[in-house]
């Protein structure tokens, strides 16, 4: 039988726009000690804008984000929108044939009859395409600035970089200070790079040893179960298609509304929004409601 009371925070919950999948998720929220919250969209807003673009010797700009944005037009990832939008901008897309992507990973494609790549330096290397120290010292200084560098090959050599920059939600901090409040320890969780993952968590209030980046999606799951081995009770908070495992992995999976169907599939509750304070209020909600039962 269900807890009258359990019923009644579900219903409450649905006032805040919060859905639950079910009265026992109320009880598991309580007992979490621990959020670990995806940075892409979850802390920060999503809409990354393209900054620059940093050709390598023997390349121009204009080639490199022209064909980044033709290989991109196959992906639904939120880099792949800015880039698009930014090469659209200058000019029409050209057309490309045999897409593939490795989610976390990047895309790939044939344009023009090139082949091209965009991604991460472990998506180019599995494309055959090594950086060079220069290359790498381009990729660091531009990390540096706080960008999500994205690396371009052109039939197997190393292109350049396209530059990315996301802006954080404006209520993220607040959120994640009143879950310190609660008693509870925020964790960030990204296939981004490290320079970016900290400046982000640095200006949200997360410690700098509690970031987690340049992680691929299995990983995520992995990360969850990482801490729930160290006896920590896990919620996971997040809105891609790369969280899906980890948000089915942690002890309580919760989705961003705004996110993608197989995010809120495998999650245990939804916030109807894209704001961190809606978890909040679900933890503060259970911990309320649960109370008024004992
Ligand atoms: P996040 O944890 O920030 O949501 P993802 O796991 O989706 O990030 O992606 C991790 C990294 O993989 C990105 O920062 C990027 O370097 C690369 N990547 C993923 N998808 C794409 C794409 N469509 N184009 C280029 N790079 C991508
Ligand atoms: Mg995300």
């Amino acid at each position: 039988a269900t807890p009258i009371g359990l019923l009644v925070g579900t219903g409450r919950g649905a006032q805040l726009g919060i859905l639950i999948r079910g009265p026992q998720v109320l009880e598991d929220t309580r007992k979490i000690d621990t959020v670990l919250l995806d940075k892409t969209g979850t802390v920060t807003e999503g809409n990354l804008a393209v900054t620059s673009v940093s050709p390598a010797t023997g390349f121009t700009s204009e080639m490199v984000l022209a064909l980044a944005g033709a290989v991109e037009s196959g992906s639904e990832h939120p880099i792949a929108h800015a880039i698009v939008a930014a090469a659209r901008a200058t000019d029409p897309l050209a057309e490309s044939t045999d897409f593939g992507s490795a989610p976390g990973g990047g895309v790939r494609a044939t344009v023009d009859g090139q082949s091209v790549v965009a991604g991460r330096e472990s998506w180019l290397k599995e494309n055959g395409i090594e950086l060079t120290k220069s290359n790498r010292e381009n990729l660091s200084a531009a990390q540096a600035t706080g960008a999500t560098s994205i690396m371009v090959g052109i039939d197997g050599v190393f292109a350049g970089l396209v530059n990315l920059t996301d802006t954080i939600k404006e209520s993220s901090a607040s959120a994640i200070a009143r879950l310190r409040e609660l008693g509870l320890r925020p964790v960030l969780l990204t296939g981004d790079n490290a320079a970016v993952a900290k400046q982000v968590a640095q200006k949200v209030g997360i410690a700098s040893e509690d970031v987690f980046a340049d992680v691929f999606p299995e990983g995520k799951a992995q990360a969850v179960r990482k801490l729930q081995s160290e006896g920590r009770v896990v919620a996971m908070v997040g809105d891609g298609v790369n969280d899906a495992p980890a948000l089915a992995q942690a002890d309580l999976g919760i989705a961003m509304g705004s996110g993608t169907d197989v995010a809120i599939e495998a999650a245990d509750l939804t916030i109807m929004g894209n704001d961190l304070a809606q978890v909040v209020q679900s933890i503060e909600l259970s911990r309320k409601t649960l109370r008024t039962i004992k």
